[in-house]
């Protein structure tokens, strides 16, 4: 059987954080001074954006960023990533690749499925051997890596690494991408995603 593999979206491939700031600031929400975000490039050191908006704003903004519309299409890319990914693509027809993403639908307009094929086809990143499962949560995810038989998972949330390896009868190596906000994650990790595509047999 060919190689599987499961490759998470946000915070690897998809920039979710500019697309989630830039929304955030599109509100009021947003603290003062944290104007300049973009040409900073930043990066938050937890997952609640704690650097630009409380946690209370920050909940209200987790559960309706995603009614904008076609918000999941419109997300810039990490470039050295996509091209790494690309790449490998390429290189590798004999490797499947399941782009596995938690993703909330917008009530309206086109879903996220929909708009995570339209955005990876602009990346292209949906080669032959490719195909995309989007899930609500990270504990679907855990699910179908053992539903699709996945052999090695990259993934930067640290609960959905550590459950895939705890899990174990899968068979699933599943390792961290290394991001400021996992920092903290005891969990095999990997600095970049060539280095994980690197190490696939
Ligand atoms: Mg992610």
């Amino acid at each position: 059987m060919s190689t599987r593999l499961a490759v998470d979206l946000d915070g690897v491939l998809a920039n979710f954080v500019y697309g989630f700031v830039k929304y955030v600031k599109s509100g009021v929400m947003v603290y003062s001074p944290y104007e300049k975000w973009v040409e900073t490039g930043y990066e938050p050191r937890a997952w609640d954006f704690p650097e630009i908006i409380n946690r209370e704003l920050f909940k209200q903004a987790i559960s309706t960023f995603h009614e904008q519309p076609l918000f999941w299409q419109s997300l810039p890319s990490y470039v050295a990533n996509c091209n790494a990914m690309a790449e490998f693509l390429a290189q590798r027809p004999d490797v499947n690749v399941v782009y596995l993403t938690a993703r909330p639908s917008p009530s309206k307009g086109p879903s996220a499925l929909v708009q995570t094929n339209r955005w990876l086809r602009a990346q292209g990143l949906l080669g032959d051997a490719a195909s995309v499962v989007v899930v609500m949560d990270w504990q679907s995810k855990v699910k179908i890596v053992e539903i699709l038989a996945v052999d090695a998972v990259i993934d930067d949330h640290p609960l959905t690494i550590d459950r895939i390896r705890l899990k174990g009868a899968c068979g699933a190596d599943a390792k961290l991408l290394s991001r400021p906000w996992n920092r903290d994650a005891n969990l095999p990790r990997c600095d970049s995603l060539k280095e994980w595509l690197d190490s696939i047999k």
